[in-house]
């Protein structure tokens, strides 16, 4: 078969989302209190119980729940793709599919998430939910989810995006949520850096604790991440799911699975269905993760706990980072920023199960637009950095002769993104390698905790 979409009728949408925890071969270090240094569950006060539970599920398997489905079926099955036109651009032997995200109402693959976490608000009473954004396709997805089950939605956006990114916010206005630039007067995280600097431009780290600072403030609201917790990627795998599904009926399977990372969620989700086949099935499959190398916790990091938000209000993390303190260069993958990676894709690298490579912007724009004119569709600066390492392996195949398979996740489209476009394409990108003394510097502020 030679086909350039495959899809999945709604039928064969997966039932239940995967758990690569119950498969792995090792235990996870679980998360510390912040106060304490003692081992904790996601705080029950500000998430839901059955998010909690999900978090430190050991099930194989766990249900989807039918009004999850159901919303999935606004946009799931999502299509597998076959990029003949780049194969045919690159010249290469390989074959290339790509899982394409970016059809949901809010153009990436988060939704998948948001849905499923507002549907368990919902269940458990949750009148509000608190949350930050970046660049704001986190919080375009929540807005969008917590409509459609009835939750106030409340968004702490970080302030230079809010500024300089006025359409996401309008997204998450048109769906009726609440939007903040953060630092907001609204919490006693905002007020105390407003008052040391009126024009601090704010970070995810401290919308965070904007956020979680909201949520333990208000007995009707709950906090929801985006990405980073086990119960996140967990939600993803229906992504992974379905591009088994895909695969197979096509007859090939991958040799490579590919993703890019900012917390880890969309990467885990395509991926972790072919980790479990490599520890399960003794498929030999590379999975790759790729980061920019302005933000480059794999690749750069250490391995380490480290606090998950700025203030210290979040639990403390075994994981890759580049400390809390990092503050990311202006790099236009907004969604790839954050200081350290999800607990499990960090162990998961820590043993060696899959590998990381860490590219430059301009030569990942270069891909967006190779891309963008052989398969047509734009994609979003994050996805682009995945869409130029399966480029640089299917080049590799081309030069070795080698007629490999290569899997990626498309995360999203980047139809926000037209500014950074433009900037590309006006030659103004640079390209920003995070400095090894600016690592060095933030390890210092890495929580003492007993090993
Ligand atoms: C948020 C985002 C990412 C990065 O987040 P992960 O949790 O690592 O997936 C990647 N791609 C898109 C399109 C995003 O919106």
């Amino acid at each position: 078969m030679n086909e350039t979409k495959i899809l999945l009728t709604e039928k064969e949408m997966p039932e239940a989302w995967y758990n690569l925890v119950a498969d792995l071969p090792f235990s996870l270090p679980s998360l510390l209190h912040p106060a304490t240094g003692q081992p904790t569950p996601i705080p029950p006060p500000i998430f839901p119980m059955a998010l909690v539970t999900q978090e430190d599920s050991r099930e194989r398997y766990i249900e989807i729940p039918e009004p999850v489905r159901e919303v999935y079926r606004l946009w799931r099955p999502s299509p597998l793709y076959r990029a003949h036109r780049l194969e045919k651009l690159l010249n290469t032997p390989a074959k290339i599919y790509y899982k394409y995200e970016g059809g949901s109402p809010p153009g990436s693959h988060k939704p998948n998430t948001a849905v499923a976490q507002a549907f368990y608000n919902k269940e458990e009473g949750t009148k509000r939910i608190a949350t930050e954004t970046g660049a704001g396709q986190w919080g375009s997805a929540l807005a969008f989810a917590c409509k459609l089950f009835g939750i106030e939605c409340k968004v702490y956006m970080v302030k230079v995006s809010y500024q300089q990114k006025p359409y996401r916010r309008i997204l998450m206005e048109s769906w009726g949520a609440n939007v903040v630039a953060s630092p907001s007067t609204d919490t006693n995280a905002g007020r105390q850096i407003l008052a040391k600097d009126p024009q601090s431009p704010g970070s995810l780290g401290l919308a965070i604790s904007e956020a979680a600072e909201d949520a333990f403030g208000r007995e009707d609201t709950k906090y929801s991440l985006g990405s980073v917790l086990n119960h996140v990627l967990l939600h993803q795998t229906v992504i992974g799911l379905e591009a088994l599904k895909q695969l197979e009926k096509t007859g090939d399977y991958p040799d490579m699975v590919i993703g890019c990372v900012g917390g880890g969620s969309n990467f885990s989700g395509l991926a972790f269905p072919f980790v479990r086949d490599n520890l399960v099935s003794g498929k030999k499959t590379r999975i790759i993760a790729v980061e920019p190398l302005a933000a480059p916790s794999l690749t750069r990091g250490v391995y380490a706990y480290d606090l998950g938000d700025a203030v210290g209000m979040a639990p403390i993390a075994k994981m890759y980072t580049l400390g809390h303190t990092f503050v990311p260069a202006p790099i236009h993958a907004g969604g790839l920023r954050y200081h350290g990676m999800a607990p499990l894709v960090s162990a998961l690298y820590n043993h060696k199960m899959i590998e990381a490579v860490a590219v430059h912007q301009n030569p990942t724009f270069a891909a967006a637009i190779d891309f963008a004119r052989s398969e047509g569709i734009l994609p979003a600066p994050e996805s682009a950095h995945a869409i130029r390492v399966a480029m640089d392996e299917a080049i590799k195949c081309r030069e070795e002769g080698k007629a490999k398979t290569i899997l990626f996740n498309l995360s999203g489209h980047g139809h926000f993104d037209l500014g950074a476009y433009e900037r590309y394409l006006s030659g103004q990108l640079q390209d920003y390698e995070y400095p090894e003394a600016e690592v060095k510097r933030a390890l210092q502020d890495l929580p003492k905790v007993a090993a």
